[in-house]
Parts: C-alpha cells; structure tokens; sequence
C-alpha cells in the first residue's frame, strides 16, 4: 500500500485546474444545423439587410396613408382594391390616389403605400363591380405596422462576436442573413479509458468477479453534454505496462480522463503511469466522495521532458476515482469547468433550491462531502448510498455539500440542493 501522503482542499484543486485549463485554439466551419451550442471563432457581420425589403406586420390593406386622413367608424374612407399580394409576390400595382393593397403578413408592401392598416379596421362594402370598395375606419398613420427594410438587421451590423455561444437565436439570426455555414471553435477531444482487470463493456458476457463498465458512460454523457468529442477506448488492465500503453494510446487527445486505479491498493498503478510518462498536479483531494482523484500533464510516448508539437504544456490528464458514484461526482464538479473553460463555454449555472433537511445527515470532519438528495414535496431527503452505488446518483435530484469542518446536518435545517 502506498497511503496518500497529503491530500488538497476542493478549492486548492479548482485553483490548480483554473490555472492549467487552456482554451482550444482549433477552429471548424459547421453548417448551420450544426452550429446551436457551438461556440463563434469569428465576428459575423451583416452584408444584407433584414428584411430584405419593406413588409407588412398585418394582415390588411396597404394604404397611403394621407389617403385615410378623417376616418372613422361612422364617417369610412372608401378604397378601391387594386390588387392583393401574398407572401413571397410582389406587385406592380400601386397604393395611393384611393387606391389600397390587400395584403397579407410579411408580403412586400407595394410601391406608394406608406401604412398597413388592419383588416378588424376595415369593413367590406359587398361592393365588387367594377373594383371591390373596402372602408377604413381608422386614421392610418405613416409607417404604422410596416415592417421597414434593414429594421432588424442593416449591412455592417454585428450578428453574432468572437467567442459567442450560439443559442438558438444566434443560429437564427445567422440564417436570417443568409449564412449557411459558420466558424467555431473545435470540440475538445477527450479520450476516456476505464482502467480494471474486472471491468468488462456493457453487452458482452460477465465473467465472474467481474462488472459492467460504468464510468465510461457516465463520463461519455457528461463530456457530450458540456462541449466535448468523448473518445471512448477499450478498458485497460491493472498493470503498469498497459496503462502506459493507454496514455500513449490517448495522447492526440486535448484531454485524457482515466477512471480507476487512482487509489492506494498495489494495483492502483495510475500515480507510476504517470511518473513515466508526466508530472502529477496534485493527488488526493479531502473531498467525499472522490478523495482518490489525480489531476497530472501527461506527454504520452515521450516521458516528462518531451513535448508534442502545438502542445508545449502537455496533455491535462484526470484520474477519475474508479467507484462510479465518485467518479461521476467529481466529473461533474472538476472535469465540468475545466471542460467548459477549454471549449470557451460559459460556466454552467446549475439550479439552487432551498428545502428542509428531512433526516439528520452525519458526515466526516476534514473531507467538504457532497451529498445527495431527493427533493419530495419541498424536503430534502438523503440519497446517498455509498460511493460504489450508482443509485447514490441515479436516484438523486442533485446534492448538498458539508463543509470539511461540520460533521452533523440536523435535521429540519433549511439545505441548499444544487440540482443535476
Ligand atoms: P478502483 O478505483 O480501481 O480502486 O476501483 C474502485 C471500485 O470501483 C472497485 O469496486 C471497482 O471494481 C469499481 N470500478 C472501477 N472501475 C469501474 C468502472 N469503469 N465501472 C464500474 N465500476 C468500476
Ligand atoms: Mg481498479
């Protein structure tokens, strides 16, 4: 056995992972329907107005407007339809000199027409022959409900900046100036490696003593849903030969997370792996659970003092507890940020409830302990089971953290739940 020596508070290790996060720098052109949740490695501006051209905001009648001066419900102006354009037309026909448009949302407004007025405005007549009449009943005044051309986006303006997340809207905004494609920022890549004589793929057959490979899903779904490419490769042995192996294996990744192996058992062999291959950051963290955490550069093929090229610093490597649970909840409070930072995302902001504590909760003094919890009818519920329990989590809304320093949650006292 080869017992921690030191370990590091939460905060120290988030200190040390802000300081060795880089963003990616590798950049992409995706088309647009690929582009929601990207990241912008570009200013986009406009060379188009939108809308392309002046339209209606109503369904109506397109009018000059003089041409409504003292109109009302008891004394209407009478129009004579000239002509009725629909969306995607356009029409020679003009407003003006008593004559109005019929015409429908987002059809161009004619040529003379200033105002739209709208059809609960109007009255028809039963008058068709020669032209149809319609009655305004209102005073159209310029410019009411039209749309002008440019009014939402004129050339030269700013769509989307440098280094925008691009929600929805900014993916729309791109297409409403025609754009097809646009430039990102490239997905960090990370190769995931479950390391464990015992662990064996979902699917296959299970021999005894031996599990199901948990962590490489977990850590698959929390790399896909916060900006990174999961590289998934096959489990690797307890032996320092293999893992070695697997670090060179994963070494064009931008980020390598390895679970198991990070403990202090004589097959917990990631803290050798590493001496052979980079310098360890910090491992062991008093955190509960995921106190068997490393965090190392590695230069994969190389050793310590080489470099690949476009990566002076390395590759970040995590050495993710093998206990799912553990594994899973320091995914989700170290691996996120950095994960985030690297991709240039926006930090996630998981939602807070407040609710009473439905149970008192022990916890250990000197490890900050996240703790899971259901929340049922506005009370907390512990839902811990043990750090090898997936159900710890699967079966949780979210968690509560105890200070290294507490040791008792009593029950009834109002907890903060940060939900999944
Ligand atoms: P370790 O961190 O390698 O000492 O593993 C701690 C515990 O987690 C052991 O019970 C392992 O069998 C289990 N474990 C390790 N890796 C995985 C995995 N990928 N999926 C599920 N359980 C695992
Ligand atoms: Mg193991």
């Amino acid at each position: 056995m080869k017992p921690f020596t030191s370990t590091i508070s939460i905060d120290e290790a988030r200190r040390r992972l802000d300081d060795a996060v880089r963003a990616i720098e590798r950049t992409e052109r995706v088309p647009l329907d690929q582009a929601g949740g990207r990241v912008a490695a570009t200013e986009v501006a406009s060379e188009v107005d939108v809308p392309p051209f002046a339209r209606a905001a109503m369904d109506g009648y397109a009018v000059l407007a003089a041409d409504t001066a003292g109109a009302s419900k008891e004394s209407p102006v009478r129009l004579r339809v000239a002509a009725r354009v629909f969306t995607g037309e356009m029409t020679t026909a003009g407003a003006g000199g008593g004559d109005c448009i019929e015409i429908a949302t987002g059809a161009p407004l004619p040529s003379g027409a200033d105002a739209v007025v709208m059809v609960e405005e109007t009255r028809k007549t039963g008058e068709t022959s020669p032209d149809e009449l319609i009655e305004i009943m209102v005073v159209a005044h310029a410019g009411q409900h039209v749309g002008r051309r440019g009014a939402d986006i004129a050339p030269g303006d700013r769509v989307v900046a440098d280094g925008d997340w691009l929600t929805p809207s900014r993916v729309g905004a791109l297409a409403a100036i025609g754009r097809a494609t646009v430039e990102v920022f490239a997905k960090p890549r990370v190769a995931i490696l479950s390391t464990g004589n015992e662990v064996v793929e979902p699917g296959q057959p299970l021999p005894p003593g031996h599990i199901f490979d948990v962590n490489r899903f977990t850590l698959g779904a929390v790399i896909a849903a916060h900006g990174g490419l999961a590289e998934p490769h096959r489990p690797a042995h307890d032996s320092l030969d293999a893992l070695v192996r697997a670090l060179d294996e994963c070494a064009d990744a931008d980020v390598i997370v390895f679970s198991g192996g990070s403990s202090v058992g004589d097959r917990d062999l990631i803290a050798d792996a590493i001496a052979k291959r980079g310098e360890m950051i910090f491992h062991g963290i008093a955190v509960r659970p995921g106190k068997p955490t490393a965090f190392a550069r590695v230069y994969p093929s190389g050793g310590p003092s080489a470099t690949v090229p476009g990566k002076p610093h390395g590759t970040p490597f995590f050495g993710m507890p093998g206990n799912p649970t553990s594994c899973l909840s320091n995914a989700y409070i170290l691996l996120v940020p950095f994960l985030r930072a690297m991709a240039r995302l926006p930090p996630h902001r998981p939602r807070v409830v407040r609710a009473p504590l439905g149970r008192r909760i022990a916890s250990v003094v000197g490890r900050h302990q996240f703790y899971t919890v259901r929340v049922r009818d506005g009370v907390a519920l512990p839902s811990f089971k043990g750090s090898g329990d997936i159900t710890s989590l699967s079966q949780a809304d979210g968690y509560i953290e105890i200070p290294a320093t507490e040791n008792v949650v009593e029950e009834g006292t109002v907890v903060e739940v940060t939900l999944f």
